[in-house]
């Protein structure tokens, strides 16, 4: 599959740095309003470049990766197991727990400790599992991702980078269904 199929767009937004937005259809860059300015867009420009350059690789990288096959059941009770195992070696656990189908996102956590799991992550491997959960609890410590967000993060992921790229590439497989 390659990138030009899938579709994207550009906009801007009261932002102060440029993101990306996936959803499983459609790739969004999302662009400072300032960077309208001749200067700044020929820099964003740039970023979107090496922005395009990684979702390639990962699209590349996405045909090789497998799909796990779980039932709904087996996928809740291995997070389950998890967030018990992660909560215990962060000292730090979630109030509830809700399993919804998300367009932009495989987690997330609330500021009232509700730890949210993407439905689709039930295809992924269960050390992403395991790395997607530690990093949404561990935003109860820290809820940036500053240096001491990834200081945490490598203590138990020294390899995080590479986890948080398979993400993305798993991401990418899921969009390939289609
Ligand atoms: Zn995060």
């Amino acid at each position: 599959m390659d990138l030009e199929n899938i579709p994207h767009k550009v906009s801007y937004r009261k932002i102060r740095y440029p993101r990306i937005e996936f959803t499983t259809g459609e790739l969004h860059f999302v662009l400072p309003l300032n960077s309208r300015h001749e200067e700044l867009s020929s820099k964003h420009e740039r970023w979107i470049q090496k922005k395009r350059a990684f979702i390639q690789e990962c699209l590349k990288e996405s045909e090789k990766r497998e799909v796990v096959q779980r039932s709904g059941d087996e996928f809740k009770e291995l997070v389950l197991s998890l967030i018990i195992k992660a909560a215990d070696e962060l000292a730090i656990k979630p109030n509830n727990v809700y399993f919804k189908l998300m367009k932009t996102k495989w987690a997330s956590i609330s500021s009232k400790k509700n730890l949210t799991i993407n439905k689709l992550a039930r295809c992924l491997p269960d050390h992403l599992v395991e790395y997607m959960i530690v990093h949404e609890l561990t935003h109860l410590k820290q809820k940036r991702h500053n240096d001491h967000f990834w200081e945490i993060i490598a203590k138990k992921f020294p390899d995080y980078e590479a986890l948080e790229k398979e993400l993305f590439v798993y991401w990418f497989r899921l969009i390939s269904e289609r």
